[in-house]
């Protein structure tokens, strides 16, 4: 098998079997062999028998994959990797804002450059809101600064790659997945090509600002341990502010000789220095809870049905 095309689908009905049409249209007459890896991650609406339908109808290899429950996108990339047995495994959503056809000219770079390892898209203009815009910005600038790894802007999940980059992926078994952060600490020779996504064919996003502000956490605490120093950096902050209030408390008792009023400046210091550690245990408590959750080794997703024409 030459290609695999692993899609995660969450209350997509009205999605899949436009872009199903859309795969077959995209890659008649590509000459090599492709399955399409559905990933149903746990749907509500009519997703799996939608799915079941496609499946039965063996227009080409198709399998699926279908969760117990909604475990997120990441799982179902995931699950997909793990199931695909394409040479070349390309992770593409459900809503055609990403069309198919370009995963045939990213299969074309795989095999013209074989020095490269993972063809990735990137979108060159966003389709999106002022204030959402912002916020995306600001996260990349903001965990680019903090971790390790770089992040491409911009780059999204979108991409096209070898086998052998599936099997790195799949081998970091970690709970909470951030799929940026695990392309970019993987590492491999990538390239990346630009893109327009285009609106959603049917249905709604998936993503409200509450699950992109979870997932932006979940980048950050991921992928770097710098935000346990804020601690440190903050004690040294308030050490230095002490030592100056002190010495101005000292030095007007000595020139004035009043006393100075302290219940106010008790109060206020009492609520800054409280806010700063509950800031700090807050920070401490994100990496104790992921411990946590990763120390349980629960599987990252658990599937209830498994179609394939294997
Ligand atoms: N998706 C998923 N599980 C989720 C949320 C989304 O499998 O919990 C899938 C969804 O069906 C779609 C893809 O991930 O195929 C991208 O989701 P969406 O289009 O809602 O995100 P957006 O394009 O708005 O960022
Ligand atoms: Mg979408």
């Amino acid at each position: 098998m030459k290609l695999s095309l692993v899609v995660p689908c969450f209350n997509e009905e009205e999605s899949i079997p436009l872009f199903y049409q859309a795969v077959q249209e995209a890659f008649v007459g590509c000459g090599y062999d492709y399955e399409i890896v559905f990933v149903d991650d746990g749907s509500k609406d009519r997703t799996l028998s939608v799915l079941r339908q496609i499946y039965t109808a063996q227009k080409c290899p198709v399998k699926v994959v279908s969760f117990s429950r909604n475990f997120g996108k990441e799982a179902a990339l995931f699950a997909g990797m793990k199931h695909a047995c394409g040479d070349y495994i390309s992770l593409i959503d459900a809503d055609l804002q990403q069309h198919p056809s370009i995963v045939r000219n990213m299969v074309q770079i795989l095999d013209e450059d074989t020095t490269c390892d993972i063809v990735a898209a990137y979108q060159d203009r966003r389709n999106e809101g002022k204030v959402l815009s912002f916020f995306k910005k600001a996260f990349y600038s903001l965990i680019n600064k903090l971790s390790d790894v770089t992040l491409k802007s911009d780059a999204s999940d979108f991409r096209t790659f070898r086998r052998k980059v599936a099997e790195s992926i799949i081998s970091l078994n970690e709970y909470h997945r951030f799929s940026k952060g695990i392309f970019a600490w993987v590492g491999f020779n990538t390239q990346f090509i630009p893109y327009t996504a285009a609106k959603r064919a049917a249905g709604k996003t998936k993503w409200h600002f509450g699950k992109l502000f979870n997932y932006a956490v979940d980048g950050i605490i991921g992928y770097s341990i710098k935000p346990l120093r804020v601690a440190t950096f903050l004690s040294g902050i308030t050490a230095c502010a002490a030592l100056i209030y002190l010495i101005m408390v000292v030095l007007e008792k000595l020139i004035t000789g009043i006393d100075i009023p302290g219940y106010a400046t008790i109060i206020v210091l009492i609520l800054f220095l409280g806010s700063m550690q509950l800031f700090c245990i807050g920070i401490i408590g994100e990496y104790v809870g992921r411990t946590f959750e990763q120390s349980k080794q629960r599987p990252i997703y658990l599937e209830k049905e498994y179609l394939t024409y294997e």
